[in-house]
């Protein structure tokens, strides 16, 4: 959105305009210049998948229009509740998404209403894993006794934990001690990378 609202996105006009070798005209009707302005609202396909959302925005008098897409975006961030950004939000990146399929992979153009659908579904599990990360937060699920295998050393005792992993990409093994006290407390710890030699002995 950032991209948006500066004038940011490689689109097409922009890159041609540049010098670079491309058509200027929009991946998704091939008919007029793909600025920002007529992607994200001048395109006959993308009037049609702001239209089949519940936003109520209607572009279909853009031509009559006299604001720039990335100014009625900055008002919608700065003037409306925070749903409804949300909203415009996932469309404009469904319409980037599609754009690029159509652009780099050729794909066929979805439907409007599916993009407009998909927009809705995004959002909907973004609230759903952002409720439950703060649930997780605000009441930690403490861990149950029976998770808690390790115990303290006897009073005057020390107790020494080792384990080992791998191997890793390299072929390394690692390699890890640590020597807790009666309290639990942690008074030496080591770790070191190794690599393992097999070796097979044959007796006859
Ligand atoms: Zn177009």
């Amino acid at each position: 959105m950032w991209r948006i609202i500066h004038n940011r996105l490689p689109i097409r006009e922009a890159l041609f305009k540049r010098g670079v070798i491309c058509s200027p005209l929009c991946c998704l009707c091939d008919g007029t210049n793909e600025s920002i302005d007529h992607l994200f609202m001048g395109c006959d396909w993308t009037k049609t998948v702001w239209f089949a959302s519940n936003l109520s925005v209607n572009f279909a008098a853009y031509c009559e229009a006299t604001i720039s897409f990335s100014e009625w975006v900055s008002k919608v961030i700065m003037h409306h509740d925070i749903e409804v950004v949300q909203l415009v939000l996932s469309i404009c990146y469904g319409i980037w998404k599609v754009r690029n399929t159509r652009c780099f992979e050729e794909a066929e153009l979805p439907n409007a209403l599916s993009c407009w659908n998909n927009a809705h579904k995004s959002i909907s599990e973004f609230n759903s894993r952002a409720d439950m990360l703060i649930q997780s937060i605000m009441h930690p699920i403490p861990m149950p006794d029976s998770a808690i295998r390790w115990t303290l050393p006897d009073t005057d005792f020390y107790k020494l934990n080792v384990d080992a992993a791998g191997p890793n990409n390299d072929g390394n093994w690692g390699l890890a001690a640590v020597i807790r006290d009666a309290d639990g407390c942690v008074v030496a710890k080591t770790f070191s990378l190794f690599m393992v030699h097999f070796y097979f002995k044959f007796y006859v």
